[in-house]
């Protein structure tokens, strides 16, 4: 069953001109039976509208295209792989200290710390294109600007 934004331990970042929730900050890790595990995304869409205007262009190619626009300059590349240590930085900055404890007792804060945007290990990984539109809107995200480059995303129009 897919996440509702409901269920996710979160800060509302950004809000839509209409006033219901764009972009939310997710906390870095969720508590799943007694255990501590890493929460993928930092970022997360969550306008209904938004959302189908990006799985539009994925089913549209968006994915492959955005994948091969970041690996075919390697200044480009650099400038992302500084954006996911950013995220890095700020996903360290949103664990208490009795998270870090869990999570190195787990065995897990090491890998965690490699992670960047997304939960990703390669820094020219493309999957999704929602998760990089939601930092780009929260923050930088070279592959989120693509998008808006290359495609007219629409915001809800204030009521
Ligand atoms: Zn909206």
């Amino acid at each position: 069953m897919p996440l509702k934004y409901a269920d996710l331990e979160h800060e509302v970042e950004r809000r839509c001109p209409a006033g219901h929730p764009l972009v939310l900050r997710c906390r870095p890790v969720r508590e799943v039976d007694g255990r501590l595990e890493p929460f993928p995304t930092l970022f997360w869409l969550a306008c209904d509208d938004v959302h189908r205007q990006i799985a539009r262009i994925e089913a549209d190619g968006g994915v492959d295209l955005a994948r091969a626009w970041l690996r075919e300059d390697p200044a480009r590349l650099a400038a992302f792989s500084a954006q996911h240590d950013a995220y890095v930085a700020e996903r360290a900055t949103l664990l208490s200290d009795d998270d870090r404890r869990r999570l190195e007792s787990a065995g897990i804060l090491d890998e965690l710390r490699r992670r960047g945007i997304g939960g990703m290990l390669a820094r020219d990984a493309v999957k999704c294109l929602h998760l990089h539109y939601a930092h780009h809107l929260a923050r930088e995200n070279l592959l989120g600007a693509w998008v808006d480059a290359r495609y007219e995303v629409h915001g809800c129009p204030a009521p």
